[in-house]
């Protein structure tokens, strides 16, 4: 072949390997090496040409790809990855190699060519080893084989390292998308899947023709937080980051292990997996889970609540399932933790019942499907009726009438507790004051229940100030009723609203009082005039001694700080008679009333009193 011809085909061959490679990207990049090694072995007419990267982190070669492909590859290949401290010399050679290498069948060591005959079955070979480089680094190779004895002309050898410096970019630029492609995908913390990754991975396995069921097990670390506080942050990231490698180590390749960010994690678990069996791999994840963590000095360990849940592809969505698995794990929680709960039907009907409650509720307010039943409180002694609470009930149009039990948390939850709330103050207001004109003089006291969110309102104030003012309820007639843990939940806004209410003459009580853990000394700071003994106390007054310790202490205290007591959940008489006993004078219960309506409580009230036998 004429010097010129042979110039002009190289120049050919350098362009059209420059534009296989331009547009390549990191998914393409192996089957389009593998087109421009063909070409090479095309137009070099050598028996093999093979592309190898350096993987300086694990101190090994690995084949990227090859060309022909061989028809039989033994497994594992011995050419696959070649680790740089026991390879042999040619292959040691390509970790910091930086000039063009060629050999011929005379000068080549038998360790390599025992290597290659192991992996082809060809006895004796001349190479051309071509570095690829960046910078000072050599990061791959480009190797060409010819069965028996090739030269190659020095033009040729210009040609393969532009061929080389071609790889070695196209190399750098995979190198960083994918990278970028790793960071989207995983938590920097722990190197798991985050959420995005999560995301796609259960929609692909969710929209597969595979009949499934996909078994997710959700974690969550129990009381990650005092950690946290006591050993620093960096101490808890190192705790998390332990948990994380344990969980990667106890999991089969194709299981999926996503951080979710804080202490939850999301198990994906491969194949088919029924209930039965993704509670039993929860219980084996728990004991990995809980095994002790060494932190520096310290060694700590924290239980974990795993929610199970499973779902068919095509019947479930992705945020259903992980929906599914957080009511599961939340389960789990309530029973106090350290606990695995499956994703059970009535989960799920109680979920459906949330959203649908969640959706009508804001209607409710406007449309009069919401109304109050009053229950009369008593001088219990007398009978005389001296109070009523006003408690909310809901019409609703589809699931009957619910109990506030249902809504009131939906309320809280969404925002809706300062709607929710005026309407109640409202309305009660408006019921005093019928209450009041069919009698003149009218001492009674109007017990209102207030949520936490509402406590915390901006216009909460305002809402009161104005009710009282519309429907002219007298200074001390209403009495607001707020539990002890809103107290507690913050302390200065609390404040704030309780000594506004001061201001107005309205009363404050404490609800449910001896379930929470407010201390003396914030019922001394509070303006709070009554305590309201929680009706778990009350109920089995008679029979419990526990029950009348407690008691006896409350109506102690309530001595001491000045305070009215109100007892709730007098069932019968001799509760009543217990409580009279104890010292406390005031109550409200089925023995003397169940909530009635208001029209009920107006000709209870024209009689004054309930006559009970105590
Ligand atoms: P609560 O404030 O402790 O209200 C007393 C609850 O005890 C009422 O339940 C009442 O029906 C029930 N009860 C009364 N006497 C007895 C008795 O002798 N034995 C037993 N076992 N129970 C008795 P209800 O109406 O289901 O209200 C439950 C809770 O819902 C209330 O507890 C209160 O915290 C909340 N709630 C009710 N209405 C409202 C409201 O308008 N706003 C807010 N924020 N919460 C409300
Ligand atoms: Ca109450
Ligand atoms: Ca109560």
């Amino acid at each position: 072949m004429p010097t010129e011809k042979h110039a002009e085909k190289l120049d050919t061959l350098v362009t059209t390997v420059a534009s296989r490679l331009t547009p390549v990207d990191a998914v393409s990049f192996v089957p389009v090496a593998k087109l421009v090694l063909q070409d090479l072995v095309e137009h070099f007419e050598v028996d093999t040409c093979f592309l190898r990267f350096n993987d300086h982190e694990l101190g090994a070669t690995v084949l990227v790809a090859e060309y022909p492909p061989r028809p039989h590859i033994p497994e594992p290949d011995p050419i696959g990855v070649v680790y740089f401290k026991d390879a042999d010399p040619m292959f040691a050679l390509t970790e910091h190699q930086k000039e063009v290498v060629i050999t011929r069948p005379e000068v080549s060591g038998p360790d390599y060519n025992d290597r290659v005959r192991e992996a082809s079955g060809v006895p004796e070979v001349s190479l051309a080893a071509v570095p690829l480089l960046s910078g000072e680094t050599t990061t791959g190779t480009l190797g060409f084989i010819k069965f028996g004895d090739r030269d190659w002309t020095p033009a040729e050898v210009d040609v393969l390292k532009a061929i080389a410096a071609l790889l070695a970019q196209v190399q750098a630029r995979v190198a960083v998308e994918e990278q970028l492609r790793y960071s989207a995908d995983h938590d920097s913390l722990t190197g798991l899947s985050n959420r995005r990754a999560l995301y796609s991975h259960l929609d692909a396995r969710l929209s597969s023709a595979d009949p499934g069921p996909v078994a997710i097990l959700f974690l969550d670390l129990d009381r990650l937080k005092p950690l946290n506080d006591f050993f620093g942050h960096g101490a808890g990231d190192g705790f998390i980051s332990t948990i994380a490698d344990r969980l990667r180590a106890s999991c089969a390749p194709d299981d999926l292990v996503a951080r979710l960010g804080g202490d939850e994690f999301v198990l994906v678990l491969g194949g088919s997996v029924d209930l039965a069996e993704a509670e039993l791999r929860a219980q084996h994840i728990r004991d990995v889970v809980t095994e002790r963590v060494r932190l520096g000095r310290e060694v700590v360990s924290r239980s974990v609540s795993i929610g199970v849940a499973v779902g068919h592809p095509g019947k479930v969505t992705t945020g259903a399932l992980l929906s599914r698995g957080d009511q599961a794990v939340m389960a789990a929680k309530t029973k106090g933790g350290n606990a695995i709960s499956v994703f059970t039907e009535e989960m799920q009907a109680e979920s459906e019942k949330r959203n649908l409650i969640e959706l009508s509720l804001r209607g409710a307010i406007a449309d009069g499907s919401l109304f109050l039943e009053y229950q009369p409180e008593v001088d219990l002694s007398t009978g005389r009726i001296i109070g009523v609470e006003a408690l909310v009930r809901w019409h609703h149009p589809f699931l009957g009438l619910l109990q506030p039990v249902s809504f009131i948390d939906v309320a809280e939850a969404t925002n809706l507790a300062g709607e929710l709330g005026r309407w109640v103050i409202r309305t009660a207001c408006a019921q005093w004051s019928r209450w009041s004109s069919q009698a003149p003089g009218l001492d009674l006291t109007l017990r209102v229940n207030v949520s936490p969110g509402q406590l915390a309102g901006l216009d909460f104030l305002d809402v009161v100030a104005s009710a009282l003012k519309e429907f002219d309820l007298r200074q001390g007639a209403l009495c607001l009723e707020i539990t002890e843990n809103a107290v507690l939940s913050d302390l200065t806004r609390t404040r704030e609203a309780l000594d506004g209410l001061h201001e107005l003459h309205v009363e404050v009580a404490i609800d449910d009082f001896g379930t929470g853990f407010s201390s003396l000394s914030h019922l001394k700071a509070l303006p709070v005039g009554t305590l309201k003994i929680d009706r778990g106390f009350v109920m089995n007054l008679d029979k419990n001694p526990e029950d009348r310790a407690i008691v006896k202490s409350i109506v102690g205290l309530a001595e001491s700080f000045g305070l009215e007591l109100v007892a709730e959940g007098v069932e019968n008489a001799e509760a009543a008679r217990a409580l009279i006993d104890l010292g406390c004078h005031r109550g409200q219960g089925f023995l003397f009333s169940r909530p009635v309506s208001g029209a009920a409580i107006g000709a209870l009230l024209v009689k004054g009193s309930i006559d009970v036998a105590i």
